[in-house]
């Protein structure tokens, strides 16, 4: 007997509990990925290497037999299914709206074979932290605390070796699509391993001063494993197990992360609206701009030419990188949105277009909250200014002057605020920010004041 093992945003052996129920299920396991168009067309370059080259891994470590075939699920898995007789299909559960429609559609499609669910991409999926009364947390901070109280599973102890691989050369009536290469350069290696390597170098180098530097983006104190969480070559379940024999107020801030990262999915899987529309309906009436004008200065915004140097900065490294660190994604959003009047949704589609850990829970999330229409999110009113939100988070300019190049002779903070020193190649300031916080404030203040 076969069972199917389709992969999606779990591109891993080790810590999946889908891999030991196929393996318990049948005699032989034929691993899947579908190349799905509709996830393909909405992903940017990078992201889609990074994607690619997870799969490149996996397929290595499966000794060359992981299945990788092109199309609608719908249709791939139950033909699939078909030809080998598969008595069942487990997958990791996809709680995003475009996955949940899509497992709906192939559960159908594949009549009596099983699609078997088990565990998700978080420590605790989605639903499962409620109140009291049944209803989601709106708040993350007792979300949070209901998080650590019902805590999650250890880790699924699952190798290659759990299962007997069936070689998808054998199987006739399938076309195996060779795994494309987009030509990009990327800052971090894809797969499995190379998540463990970067996860075990933080544990040794970073988690220690992880709670004190976290928001600097000079220091670049950050994990990186965003995109390795993306696409599931680690689990979040795993790096829990590991800050959990660990003092200290790092392993305590990650885990605070990580609880965020599921909080947003868990907002998601309750209102899947809240992907491309105000959380917060109250906002629905603020007045914003999207003409011609504010065509030109999203550009001016994507280009990093809006003469704010920490946004440039931040925009620059997303551009020329696929990363931004957390603290600039903040201050460009609120940019974005406070001092441009631009809809968050404008930011949040570029954003998912260029990071390589573009997702749609915590991007959207992290916009709405910059934007103040998220749960829990920032309060309208707090205007971050940019020029001091640069001076107190990279004190000494070195993350501005890293990432554009025509303020790289300013030296030190002043590079925040170049006054008479600003380079004749470098744009002045495309807006006042003081003039477009009271704007902010006025247009904000017409519907929650
Ligand atoms: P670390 O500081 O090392 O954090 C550890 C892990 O915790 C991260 O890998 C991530 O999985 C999780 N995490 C940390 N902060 C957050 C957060 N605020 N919300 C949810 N999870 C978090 N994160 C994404 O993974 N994908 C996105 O598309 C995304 N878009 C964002 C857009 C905006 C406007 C903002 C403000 C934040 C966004 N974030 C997003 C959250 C955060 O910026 C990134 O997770 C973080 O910068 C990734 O770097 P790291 O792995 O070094 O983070």
């Amino acid at each position: 007997t076969t069972a199917l093992l389709w992969f999606r945003r779990d591109l891993r052996l080790a810590d999946l509990p889908p891999l030991a129920d196929a393996a318990d299920a049948a005699d032989q396991v034929l691993a899947v990925f579908v190349l799905d168009p509709t996830l393909t067309k909405s992903s940017g370059a990078r992201r889609l290497q990074f994607l690619h080259d997870a799969l490149r891994a996996l397929d290595d470590d499966l000794g060359g037999r992981l299945l990788v075939v092109r199309g609608k699920p719908e249709n791939q898995i139950p033909r699939i299914a078909k030809a080998v007789s598969a008595t069942s299909v487990h997958v990791s559960e996809d709680f995003l709206p475009y996955g949940r429609r899509r497992d709906e559609k192939v559960s159908d499609a594949l009549g009596d074979t099983e699609l078997v669910g088990h565990g998700s991409p978080y420590a605790v999926s989605p639903g499962q932290v409620t109140k009291n009364d049944g209803t989601p947390y709106k708040v993350f901070t007792p979300y949070f605390r209901a998080w650590q109280e019902r805590g999650w599973h250890s880790p699924a102890t699952t190798s290659a070796k759990t299962a007997t691989w069936l070689d998808p050369d054998d199987v006739s009536g399938v076309s195996r699509a060779s795994i494309p290469d987009e030509g990009v350069e990327l800052i971090l290696p894809a797969g499995e391993k190379a998540a463990r390597k970067r996860w075990s170098e933080f544990l040794d180098e970073g988690i220690t001063g992880y709670a004190d530097d976290r928001d600097r983006p000079d220091l670049d104190a950050g994990s990186r494993m965003s995109s390795y969480l993306k696409y599931g070559n680690i689990h979040p379940r795993t790096l829990l197990a590991d800050l959990a024999g660990r003092r200290g107020e790092g392993a305590k801030a990650y885990a605070r992360e990580l609880a965020f990262r599921d909080f947003y999915a868990d907002v998601v899987y309750h209102w899947p609206r809240s992907t491309w529309h105000n959380w917060n309906r109250n906002f629905d009436d603020i007045p914003l701009d999207d003409g011609a004008d504010a065509k030109k200065r999203f550009e001016a915004w994507t280009k990093g030419e809006t003469g704010y140097p920490i946004v440039d900065a931040g925009m620059r490294q997303l551009s020329e990188t696929g990363f931004m660190h957390n603290r600039v994604r903040m201050v460009v959003a609120s940019f974005l949105v406070k001092d441009l009047h631009l809809p968050w949704w404008w930011g949040a589609q570029y954003f998912l277009d260029q990071l390589i850990d573009g997702d749609m829970a915590s991007n959207q999330h992290g916009w709405q909250w910059a934007a103040g229409t998220g749960t829990d999110a920032a309060p309208y009113f707090r205007v971050f200014n940019p020029t001091t939100q640069g001076q107190r988070f990279d004190p000494q300019g070195d993350y501005v002057r890293r990432w554009v190049p025509e303020l790289a002779e300013i030296a030190g903070k002043s590079v925040h605020d170049p006054g008479d020193d600003r380079p004749s190649d470098y744009p002045a300031p495309m807006v006042d920010h003081k003039a477009e916080r009271r704007e902010a404030l006025d247009r904000y203040g017409t519907v929650s004041g």
